[in-house]
């Protein structure tokens, strides 16, 4: 057998045939021997060794007996009924109970015969039982202790009406395994890795991932293929982004001209950070050199990303391009363009907008004006990414709040670059993502941190409050606001269904009019936005509360990402069970903008959940969005953290992100390294790699476009 035995039709293997192949195929994307070699168990039975009844007492584990199966006894009735049985050894008497399956087991168990039983064993009513075991009759496979631990591998019902249960997996791939004996399993990592990364071959590797002989093979072996998947995928993503920035032609920005010295020496209204002038100063040299800029900028919400957005944006006006500005909602989308329209006022700078909201004669006139390059900046929302949008000269990009726009999105930009050169590309996000996500979702991306606050913030005080304390909450309220202060209240909004979105708008009105009792005109003023107000009436109230005139902001989320309203430093949140993590890390950050402390006031049912309560107190724990990030993707894991779904770069087979930085971070270092020192893989010691990465290239092909 060769390496191409691996690409063997799985129907071929003894004990397959077609019809297993079908559904090995249909349910699991299992087509051939190598497919099936990379199926893994997802845990083990630990056979091992058997335990006495008497040692079992203590085990906290899952553990095999072999002993005697006393006499079955059924007792109660309906859903009461169960089957119980004594079984014993030299040593003691242990309990097995049935609550299910009862008629099978009386049916298929033998009293007075020897039997082996595995399972986990619990103290109940004082007596030590084991609930449905797992039990076989001794035989001469399982009469000695076994040398391995056994593979358990995930089916389902379609594969076990075919006969492939865990077991029937067990045996197709000790079958393949042994076939597989003679050959050599090609290493695929650089030899020199094995030694000095410590790691077992692959071939070793692959045999003790299905059936290790101890626990610390095991470990091994899963370290090693969970190291290999990472670091194929990291060097791939590498490799695109050296291609990207020695081959890929982007627009140069050679000057930095008047626009952005007028701006730096008149209008900037503050002392930029340290942060801020490194992040700066990163994307002025990539823009100056002619290659293409494909930059994430990563900063914690209210860390100032907007004006180095924007100082961005005049070095390509500087240079004679258009500027364009992305955002996700409208709201935020006019926010910036009334901000940054006053901050370039006088230097003859023209911006546009454009959402799904300026329509007709308006829209057809925006348009017209950016395709004869009248329009210098253009900001928006993802309208702008349509087709019939066209520049004269784009020559940057920019996303803000990144998580929100969808992988294809993204690549429509490219090619509204003018001369068939693709615009820079900066992207913004607010909510930080764990290091381990941004090296893989982002792993072909340069990024730059703004990791240092505006000067002069303090810390958002954060608190959990129930019902009961509803009344305190709201004179705490007053108090900030006789201080001059402004709050927000927010409720959740469930977009799933029309029912469930007018349940949550019923919530939102019930709020209103409870704070509107609380807190009556004329003394206060509170302005309300929700989803399904028209925006001019939902801009209207915004500005009001933006300018002062209301003191109280009743929303669902649409004020959730980046708002901007310093002087307000009250958050309630209600309902806060409701809300994700980074929804909720999102929601604080828009409060704590100014000089004053500021509040953040978690309010949920007293009932919580496990990872409800987790969650709040989290919150309450820490301001830290990389924390956050963190805590989040270990609740929920790395495939539902916002806008994630929609890649495949998370379908890992054995690596869990969660939880294997180190080794993803030693994976990026050595890729990084190898390709510094042998970009084309012509040294003899990467000959593995080279073809092992010339074989897994269709699997990577058309990644280039997506970021
Ligand atoms: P985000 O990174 O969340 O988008 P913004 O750009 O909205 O943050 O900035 C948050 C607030 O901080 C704004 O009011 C902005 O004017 C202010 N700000 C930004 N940079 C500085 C700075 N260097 N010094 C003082 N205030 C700043
Ligand atoms: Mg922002």
């Amino acid at each position: 057998m060769s390496e191409n035995s691996l690409d063997t039709k799985i129907e071929f293997l003894k004990g397959i045939g077609p019809q297993r192949a079908e559904v090995l195929n249909k349910e699991l994307g299992i087509f051939t021997f190598g497919d099936l070699l990379m199926y893994f168990p997802f845990r083990y039975v630990d056979k091992t060794q058997f335990y006495s009844i008497k040692d079992a007492k203590q085990a906290e584990f899952n553990v095999q007996i072999k002993g005697i199966l006393g006499r079955l006894t059924t007792t109660g009735a309906g859903r009461k009924k169960r089957l119980t049985a004594t079984f014993r050894d030299q040593s003691g008497l242990i309990e097995l109970v049935w609550f299910k399956g009862i008629t099978w087991v009386n049916k298929k168990l033998q009293p007075g015969a020897e039997y082996v039983i595995y399972g986990k064993p619990t103290r109940f009513n004082g007596k030590l039982n084991i609930v449905h075991p797992e039990i076989e009759p001794v035989t001469l496979a399982n009469a000695e202790e076994s040398a391995s631990l056994e593979p358990v591998y995930p089916t389902g019902g379609k594969l076990e009406a075919k006969g492939l249960d865990s077991k029937g997996f067990m045996k197709s791939i000790r079958i393949l395994l042994n076939k597989l004996k003679t050959v050599t399993i090609p290493e695929n990592l650089p030899e020199y890795f094995l030694e000095r990364l410590n790691i077992p071959s692959r071939k070793r590797a692959l045999y003790d991932i299905h059936f290790p002989k101890n626990s610390t093979d095991l470990k091994r072996a899963i370290n090693r293929l969970k190291f290999e998947e990472l670091f194929f995928l990291q060097f791939r993503l590498l490799q695109i982004r050296n291609n990207r920035k020695h081959t890929l032609k982007g627009q140069t920005f050679a000057e930095i001209g008047p626009l952005f010295n007028q701006f730096f020496n008149e209008k900037l209204p503050f002392e930029l950070t340290g942060a801020q002038k490194r992040v700066l100063k990163e994307i002025r040299k990539d823009v100056a050199q002619g290659k293409h800029m494909n930059r994430l900028l990563q900063g914690d919400v209210g860390s100032g990303k907007t004006i180095v957005a924007l100082m961005t944006m005049l070095i390509a006006l500087d240079n004679d391009f258009q500027a364009v500005l992305m955002a996700p909602t409208e709201i935020l989308a006019q926010q910036h363009y009334q901000s940054l329209t006053e901050m370039v006022s006088g230097l003859g700078i023209q911006i546009g907008f454009l959402s799904g909201s300026v329509k007709g004669k308006k829209r057809k006139a925006t348009l017209a004006l950016l395709e004869e390059g009248e329009l210098h900046i253009m900001i928006g929302t993802h309208a702008l990414i349509e087709d019939w949008v066209k520049f004269k000269n784009l020559g940057i990009a920019i996303i803000d709040e990144q998580h929100r726009f969808g992988v294809a999105q993204r690549a429509k930009l490219w090619k509204k670059g003018s001369n068939g050169v693709p615009p820079h590309v900066l992207v913004m996000t607010a909510t930080p993502i764990p290091r381990t996500l941004a090296m893989t979702l982002y792993g072909d991306l340069d990024v730059s941190v703004i990791d240092e606050l505006p000067p002069g913030r303090k810390p958002v005080q954060t608190l959990h409050k129930t019902e009961n304390n509803r009344m305190r909450v709201f004179g705490f309220m007053r108090e900030q606001i006789k201080l001059g202060h402004q709050v927000y209240v927010v409720y959740p909004l469930i977009e799933e269904s029309e029912y469930e979105q007018l349940e949550d708008l019923n919530n939102l009105m019930a709020g209103h009019e409870a704070i509107s009792k609380e807190f009556p005109m004329p003394d206060y003023q509170i302005s309300i936005v929700h989803g399904r107000m028209k925006p001019a009436d939902k801009d209207f109230e915004m500005q009001r509360f933006v300018k002062g005139e209301t003191q109280i902001m009743v929303a669902t989320t649409v004020i959730e990402v980046g708002v901007n309203v310093p002087n307000a430093s009250i958050m309630v949140i209600e309902n806060t069970e409701r809300f994700g993590l980074s929804q909720l890390h999102q929601l604080r950050g828009r409060v704590g903008r100014g000089a004053d402390q500021s509040y953040c006031i978690l309010m949920s049912s007293f009932k919580l959940t496990k990872e409800g309560r987790t969650r709040i107190e989290t919150m309450c724990q820490t301001n830290n969005g990389f924390e956050i990030a963190d805590a989040d993707m270990k609740l929920r894991g790395p495939g539902n953290i916002d806008g994630t779904q929609q890649s495949g770069l998370l379908q890992f087979k054995i690596a869990e992100l969660a939880k294997d930085g180190k080794i993803l971070q030693t994976a990026r270092e050595i890729a990084s390294r190898i390709l510094d020192d042998d970009p084309n893989l012509e040294k003899p010691i990467h000959k593995n790699l080279k073809t092992y990465m010339q074989i897994q290239g269709n699997r990577f092909r058309g990644w280039s476009m997506i970021s």
